[in-house]
């Protein structure tokens, strides 16, 4: 059977054209490729400026491709297929119009399409309204009345009004507070069981993709360089990188990128290193590295980015050594 999504050898470059690096190429994304089931959840994780915002804007077509493709069940996405795929962005009220009651926000994409009277769109935005957990009578309200979780209950309708297959989640929970966090996360499980929805989850929070990605990606300068079942990558993780993000998090409730991996800086994605990308900072590192890597089988059906990694060599690598 098909993906629903697969991005394939993905790249995305874009030139800065102002600033200390004015006229440089920025390489975002460098060749990533993954597939998403229906109904299943991917969760990319890293370091800010791995490139996971990038890829998630790419796939829904908010920033161009360099090379690669990005199929929905196996059909270059264009314009018709595009209402399949929708974002949720971590903070909704930068992306509620505040002038609007919440019944035109929660239907915008069906009055762009066109076609339906005012008082379709209020039934079709009220039934939206309950399905997230809102009340009938809030879709006369604007968004300012309304909390930061029941604003992001408001854009999850909205992302629904278009019935998309997919949802990319950039840190869909990160700007609300934690009480609330579990209850949009109990709310996205339940539409995605509903719906058999999709998700790409973009987080650097290691205990969200925990509770709700079946796999997960981890992206380093622009690369994934280990992606497996979600389970199997956080907790015994292979990639000398994964292993070192996770070392660096003494508890699964702290942001991964809270705490810098402890050797160096992350290298800039202006001019690409050679070789293995991490090999600056990579404890492990030895001959060979200078080769470019490539994702290879390792345990189960985890790929692995570092020619040490082998299904043959389980126990190769050294954990990293506890920090302090
Ligand atoms: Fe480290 Fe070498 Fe593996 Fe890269 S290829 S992760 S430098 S051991």
């Amino acid at each position: 059977e098909l993906p629903l999504l697969s991005v394939e050898d993905l790249e995305v470059r874009y030139r800065v054209t102002s600033g200390w690096f004015g006229g440089a190429d920025v390489h975002a994304v460098n060749g990533v490729s993954f597939s998403v089931a229906e109904g299943e959840t991917i969760g990319i994780v890293g370091e800010s400026g791995c490139g996971k915002t990038t890829l998630g804007q790419a796939i829904l077509g908010l920033t161009g491709i360099s090379a690669g493709a990005i199929k929905l069940r196996g059909t270059e996405r264009d314009r018709a297929r595009r209402t399949q795929l929708q974002i949720i962005f971590q903070d909704p009220q930068s992306s509620l119009d505040p002038r609007l009651p919440v019944w035109r926000l929660i239907t915008e994409p069906l009055h762009i399409r066109g076609g339906y009277t005012r008082k379709q769109l209020i039934e079709r935005a009220t039934e939206l309204a309950v399905s997230v957990g809102l009340r009938p009578e809030h879709v006369d309200r604007y968004p300012h009345e309304f909390s930061g979780g029941q604003r992001q209950r408001i854009a999850i309708a909205r992302a629904l009004a278009v019935e998309p297959a997919l949802l990319v989640l950039d840190e869909p929970t990160s700007a609300l507070d934690v009480s609330v966090q579990a209850q949009i996360v109990n709310l996205l499980l339940s539409l995605q069981a509903e719906r058999k929805l999709s998700y790409v989850l973009i987080s650097h929070d290691v205990s969200l993709v925990r509770h709700v990605a079946d796999r997960v990606a981890v992206m380093y300068l622009g690369q994934i360089v280990e992606e497996g079942p979600t389970l199997d990558v956080l907790d015994a993780p292979r990639h000398p990188y994964t292993r070192t993000l996770l070392d660096a998090v003494p508890s699964f409730d702290r942001p991964l990128n809270s705490i810098a991996p402890r050797a160096g800086e992350l290298p800039s994605n202006r001019t690409l290193p050679t070789g293995c990308f991490f090999r600056e900072r990579c404890p492990s590192a030895t001959a060979g590295c200078e080769l470019p890597q490539v994702l290879v089988p390792a345990d189960g059906s985890r790929t692995v980015r570092c020619h040490l990694v082998t299904r043959a060599n389980d126990t190769a690598l050294p954990r990293t050594a506890p920090r302090p």
